[in-house]
């Protein structure tokens, strides 16, 4: 009886992890597919001077749309593309794609200093050997400047192989690209290699920003974030920023950017044009 237990037990358990396996295995076809039938589509959210209150401007973020499950999050299908290396060509469809739409805002929308775009870079991109040449390649064709492009290169990845992370970073400066290290505070960071890094902008991460209000030590942690990053010639944008009283309390902190529900949720191309346009003709007819 027992033995009988534990074998149907065993046969449950297999065919759960199965299913799993399958499920995963059918992603990774579709992802296959994805990129080649275009399925992708970036969205874009703006990031805001909190001294202006003038988008200053985007991070692009991508979108799966799948005929068949529909939405899909890029924090479930980015770590799956990481996996099985397919993350080397959507990001550079990614680069592509965010570098054309900047150019044409750039051109759109004039403003001094230009409007930037920041990229998220994964660990596996950021080891991709040929990842300085082909960014090189990407901005002689959008005739972009180094200075417009921002890469975002997670706490997490940075502080995985920190002399690796310095090297390529080093590369990435000599196109004069900017680096920002995303999500701040959620992985570990010796503060004794933060300095090393050469890096223009720290992002705090969204969960300091969001129990900020709730709690004086969340307070401290992102007060505290902000004057080190001063301290090293950073400057700092807070992610999630959703509340007037949030954006004030970290305009009153000295932090230059904000990123959140509160100005904008990621949309579409067509609808950040439009964001674009309300601020240049307010600023025409202000
Ligand atoms: P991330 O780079 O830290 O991006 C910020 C995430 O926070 C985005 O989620 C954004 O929609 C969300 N967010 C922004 N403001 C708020 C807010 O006020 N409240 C709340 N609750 N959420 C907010 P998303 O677009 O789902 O992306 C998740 C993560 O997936 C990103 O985190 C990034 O790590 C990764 N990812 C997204 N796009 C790309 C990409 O093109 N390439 C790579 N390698 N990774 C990407
Ligand atoms: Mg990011
Ligand atoms: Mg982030
Ligand atoms: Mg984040």
């Amino acid at each position: 009886r027992a033995k009988d237990l534990g074998k149907g037990r065993h046969e449950v358990f297999a065919t759960g992890m199965h299913t799993q396996i399958v499920k995963r295995f059918q992603l990774e076809i579709d992802l296959h597919r994805a990129i080649e039938q275009q399925e992708f589509e970036l969205y874009y959210q703006s990031i805001v001077s909190l001294t202006t209150a003038r988008i200053v401007g985007f991070e692009a973020l991508v979108r799966w749309n799948n005929p068949q499950y529909g939405f899909v999050s890029p924090a479930e299908f980015i770590p799956l593309a990481e996996e099985t290396g397919l993350i080397i060509p959507l990001g550079q469809w990614i680069l592509q794609a965010a570098c054309q739409q900047l150019a044409v805002w750039q051109a759109q929308f004039p403003t001094n200093p230009p409007l930037m775009m920041s990229i998220n870079l994964s660990g596996h991109q950021l080891t991709q050997c040929d990842l300085v040449d082909y960014i090189e390649q990407t901005l002689q064709e959008t005739g972009l400047n180094g200075e417009s492009l921002k890469l975002e290169i997670t706490e997490t990845v940075a502080m995985n192989d920190v002399e690796t992370a310095i090297s390529i970073m080093l590369r990435l400066r000599t196109l004069n690209l900017r680096l920002s290290i995303d999500d701040f505070g959620t992985g570990y960071s010796s503060l004794s290699y933060l300095h090393r890094f050469p890096v223009n902008t720290l992002k705090i991460d969204r969960s300091f920003v969001s129990r900020m209000e709730d709690t004086d030590e969340d307070a401290a942690i992102v007060q505290t974030i902000i004057m080190l990053s001063h301290a090293l010639g950073m400057d700092v944008v807070a992610e999630g920023v959703e509340t007037a009283a949030q954006q004030a309390k970290l305009h009153s902190l000295g932090c230059e950017y904000g990123q959140g529900y509160f100005f904008s949720k990621p949309v579409d191309s067509k609808t950040a044009t439009a964001l674009l346009d309300k601020q240049f003709n307010n600023m025409m007819f202000a």
